[in-house]
């Protein structure tokens, strides 16, 4: 079911202009309301993912829909003309999400992105750290309603333990000034196995030396907000860092994945695997190599299209991805070549994950543009000894392959 938005705004056009972009950029539901009256109704039918609301309506001239709302645990965007600045400043005291001029395109524009933000930010969990209770759980309170997931802790060793047994945390909000471990050695302990591109920090403090701020960017902080701050700055720098985090782990995997399957390319292949070759080969575990590549593909191409040999392509890769285990690393080396690398498995165990490979292709149709049915097999090299390094494995593998093809293809030939 898609999640609605109830926007409440007294000046039609207006109101109609949010509604339309909002339905035509998001994947949302929207309600549109010109009074509190009709709001009341729609608030009481309905669970809202947020609620933009207008402070002036005819039958609620000073923002009494936004207590309304509250009251009702709503997550609100309060809509404005007024750009009194104390007005504004008790508006942000409740506890709303953020306080948007409504004047002009732009502002519209605004309102879509902070939807898009909020949406994201549900994504993501923010580890905080603080001694102080009281202001735990005033940042979690602010957090949660930005839509974060948050872990509200007490010190530091509890925080590194948390990070240990959570791999998906995105920022860490941490205090200066705490008993036993400081702010300070957390982020440079958590900085000895996590960079700024994998977790970003933020320091809290009221410490009133100059020279903080600097240290802590120093020493691995992504950011720094000194205390007493306002609810808009605090929102700002999270979703300035976490947005940073995202484009950088989305360039990533740009530079990692192949673009038709979505596996792991050629480079990311060797990147990753020589680490573990060096420590497979300096523990003796066993492991295995796989070239793996489709029976006269070019036939399916010349048959039925490029188009088509692409889907016979993705077909093959999500087969074998879910065909691996997640620590094995499944590539895809050039058109309808694939490199698996299988982990910690003895030859006979990788033997039988290729040979159910090499059955369920067997068994798989591929669907044409024309849904002709396209049936395909593959022939597979592997290589379960520690040559030189990767490369000479990976050779080794390529040449059992070569060997497969030799011998009549869709086979699996092993060293
Ligand atoms: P063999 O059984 O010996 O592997 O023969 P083959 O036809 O499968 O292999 P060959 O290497 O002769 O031809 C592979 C073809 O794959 C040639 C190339 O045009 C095509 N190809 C390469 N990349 C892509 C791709 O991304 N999409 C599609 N549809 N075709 C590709
Ligand atoms: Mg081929
Ligand atoms: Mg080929």
């Amino acid at each position: 079911m898609k999640k609605r938005i109830l926007v409440v705004e007294d000046n039609k056009t207006l109101a109609k202009l949010i509604a339309k972009k909002i339905s035509v950029e998001l994947d949302f539901e929207v309600d549109v309301a010109y009074s509190l009256q009709e709001a009341k109704l729609f608030l009481k039918r309905y669970k809202y993912f947020l609620n933009l609301l207008d402070l002036n309506l005819p039958d609620a001239p000073n923002g009494e829909i936004v207590d309304y709302a509250l009251k009702l645990e709503n997550r609100v965007i309060v809509l404005s003309g007024n750009i009194d600045k104390d007005f504004r400043k008790a508006i942000l005291k409740k506890n709303i999400i953020d306080y948007v001029n409504k004047s002009g395109v732009n502002d519209v524009n605004y309102i879509i992105q902070t939807i898009k933000r909020v949406e994201k930010n549900n994504n993501h969990t923010v580890l905080v750290i603080d001694d102080s209770m009281v202001f735990r759980k005033q940042m979690q309170s602010m957090l949660e309603n930005m839509f974060f997931r948050v872990i509200a802790v007490a010190h530091g060793e509890e925080a590194l333990g948390i990070l240990n047994t959570n791999p998906n945390i995105s920022l860490v909000l941490t205090d200066y000034h705490m008993p036993v471990m400081n702010g300070l050695e957390l982020t440079t302990e958590i900085r000895k196995t996590y960079t700024k591109t994998d977790l970003a920090i933020i320091v809290i403090s009221s410490d009133k030396d100059e020279d903080t701020t600097a240290l802590f960017l120093k020493n691995g902080a992504n950011d720094y907000i000194k205390k007493p701050f306002s609810k808009e700055e605090f929102s700002c720098r999270i979703n300035n860092s976490i947005e940073a985090l995202e484009n950088i782990q989305e360039i990533t995997n740009h530079t990692n994945r192949d673009f038709l399957t979505g596996l792991y390319n050629r480079r990311y292949f060797f990147a990753n695997a020589s680490k573990y070759f060096e420590d497979a080969m300096s523990n003796s575990e066993p492991f295995a190599i796989a070239m793996i590549d489709i029976d006269h593909f070019k036939k399916i191409n010349d048959t039925y299209g490029h188009d088509t040999g692409d889907k016979a392509i993705v077909d093959l890769a999500d087969i074998l991805r879910s065909s691996v285990s997640s620590d094995d690393i499944v590539a895809r080396f050039n058109g309808e070549e694939f490199c698996v690398l299988l982990k910690n498995v003895s030859t006979q165990k990788a033997l039988k994950i290729l040979e159910k490979i090499k059955e369920n292709v067997g068994r798989h149709v591929t669907l044409s543009e024309k849904n002709e049915e396209i049936k395909f097999s593959v022939s597979i090299g592997v290589a379960t000894t520690h040559d030189e390094d990767l490369n000479a494995s990976v050779n080794e593998a390529d040449m059992m392959l070569y060997n497969a093809k030799q011998n009549g293809r869709n086979q699996i030939v092993v060293n």
